[in-house]
């Protein structure tokens, strides 16, 4: 019997762009016994010979780069420019972690009390379950594989069904940098929930790392509760963004357009709350709403588009009730507001870029994440009062300091309950630096050092010689 598929959509045009086999469970499962075949192999090939594969692995989709920005427009939505810029930041992850793979550490002490050596030494965690979203489908999948392969672990990936060709193509990547079979399986399914209680239920799978929604993580957390599976959680933001009086504002603005507006708002690090101090606020909002009034909207590759469609309906629906909702509580919509009227956008999921000025406090919007092209602007007069109104969430990942006082600015990135903080900066990820966020945004940290420790566990040997 043929295989079942599923389409991908392009969210420009609506239209669909190809048709992939959807993964059963029983799929599932025979891709966590290559894995699993695959583990003793992989975890035993020296460091040097990992590495190499992922170094290789960087080169090719360095030289792919093109083939693999198109597949990321045509089912994500991005323009060309970022979806290039994807690939760079994706492959960077292969770069990094090859460089990783051969200095992973142990250690020999002294037992403090006499009598023996503590040995410690780093070992695989096993095989590993990642599961992605479709907002980066290249970089958040290489920044899991990379660390994961370097470390010695085999995969099982499965990335969003919105976008599975981008992972499809990253595995032929891995293939052909000889990474060998099993030791990384894409599944592409429409049966999420299905397929991963498959997975997650084999003795054999040891570690699950996610990029997704807080409220998936959640659910996931409780099914790895089952057989206490090794987690790592990327999960949901409600970042930020703070402007002092203080600050050089033509810096602010253009950093603000950064962290709004990379993929068109549907990032977890996206700017999500703009906190603006009183004598800077009209003039950051003004010049905010000339830069988003001047973005360049429509399909992602055609030329000098800065800001493509949402993802699908959905996401239009929901960026719309946020500013509904806000705006019906008091707020000014100073751009956008709404879906284009244009004939030109009748197909494809598109949303305006919008500014909102006045936003009451307690709006949803300043609570939800937006993932949208929708910057809600609020005024403060402390600074105390700014860094309460930041961490009033259950979110913590990522915010946003802009001030020309460097003592300032450190002292209120260290009040800050997030696990980034861009100073003076819009743009916080590095494939060398740690990943991650406190509260409901997250366990773990991925690039950096830290990222190899998520696919590690400590053995210790006490030792007599
Ligand atoms: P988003 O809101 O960004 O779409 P989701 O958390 O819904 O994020 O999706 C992130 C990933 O989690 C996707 O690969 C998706 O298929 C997967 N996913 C969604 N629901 C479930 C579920 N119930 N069980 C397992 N995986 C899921």
């Amino acid at each position: 019997m043929a295989a079942a598929t599923f389409d991908v959509v392009d969210p420009a045009t609506e239209e669909v762009v190809a048709s992939v086999d959807d993964a059963t469970p029983a799929d599932a499962r025979a891709a966590v016994d290559r894995a699993a075949a695959a583990f003793p192999g992989w975890s035993a090939t020296p460091p040097r010979e990992r590495a190499e594969v992922l170094r290789r692995a960087y080169e090719l989709l360095v030289a792919r780069a093109d083939d693999v920005a198109a597949t990321i427009v045509g089912e994500n939505g991005k323009p060309v420019a970022e979806a290039k810029g994807e690939v760079t930041y994706a492959a960077e992850f292969f770069r990094w972690f090859s460089e990783e793979a051969v200095r992973m550490a142990g250690s020999v002490v002294d037992a403090p009390g006499g009598g023996g050596k503590l040995l410690t030494l780093q070992q695989p965690v096993g095989v590993s379950l990642l599961i992605t979203p479709w907002n980066f489908p290249a970089a958040m999948l290489t920044r899991k594989i990379g660390p994961a392969l370097a470390a010695g672990c085999t995969v099982v990936a499965k990335p969003a069904e919105l976008t599975p060709l981008t992972a499809i193509l990253i595995g032929d990547v891995l293939r052909a940098a000889g990474a060998p079979d099993g030791v990384v399986e894409i599944v592409a399914t429409t049966d999420a929930a299905g397929v991963v209680e498959a997975i997650l239920d084999d003795a054999r799978v040891r570690k699950l790392s996610f990029t997704g929604s807080t409220e998936v993580g959640r659910l996931l957390l409780a099914q790895a509760a089952k057989r206490i599976v090794n987690c790592s959680m990327e999960l949901g933001g409600n970042a930020p963004f703070l402007v002092f009086a203080d600050a050089d504002l033509d810096a602010a603005v253009e950093g603000a357009m950064v962290a709004k507006m990379r993929n068109g708002g549907e990032a977890c690090t996206a700017a999500n709350r703009f906190y603006v101090e009183r004598p800077v606020a009209e003039e950051f909002g003004r010049r905010l709403a000339e830069k988003m009034k001047a973005l360049r909207m429509g399909p992602g590759l055609d030329d000098g588009v800065q800001l493509g469609p949402l993802v699908n309906t959905d996401a239009v629906e929901k960026v719309d009730e946020l500013v509904r909702g806000a705006v019906d509580a008091g707020a000014e919509a100073v751009v956008g507001g709404r879906r284009p009227s244009d004939e030109k956008y009748s197909a494809g999921f598109y949303y305006e870029p919008t500014v909102l000025l006045d936003v009451q406090p307690g709006s949803k919007i300043l609570e939800e994440e937006i993932f949208g092209p929708v910057a809600p602007v609020v005024t403060f007069d402390e600074e105390d009062e700014a860094v309460r109104l930041a961490n009033a969430t259950e979110y913590g990942l990522v915010s946003y300091v802009y001030t020309g006082d460097l003592a300032r600015g450190l002292r209120v990135s260290e009040g800050l309950d997030s696990g980034m903080v861009g100073l003076n900066r819009g743009l916080v990820s590095d494939p060398a630096a740690p990943f991650g966020g406190t509260k409901q945004s997250g366990i773990g940290r991925e690039g950096g050092h830290d990222g190899m420790l998520d696919y590690l566990e400590s053995k210790y040997i006490a030792v007599q010689w």
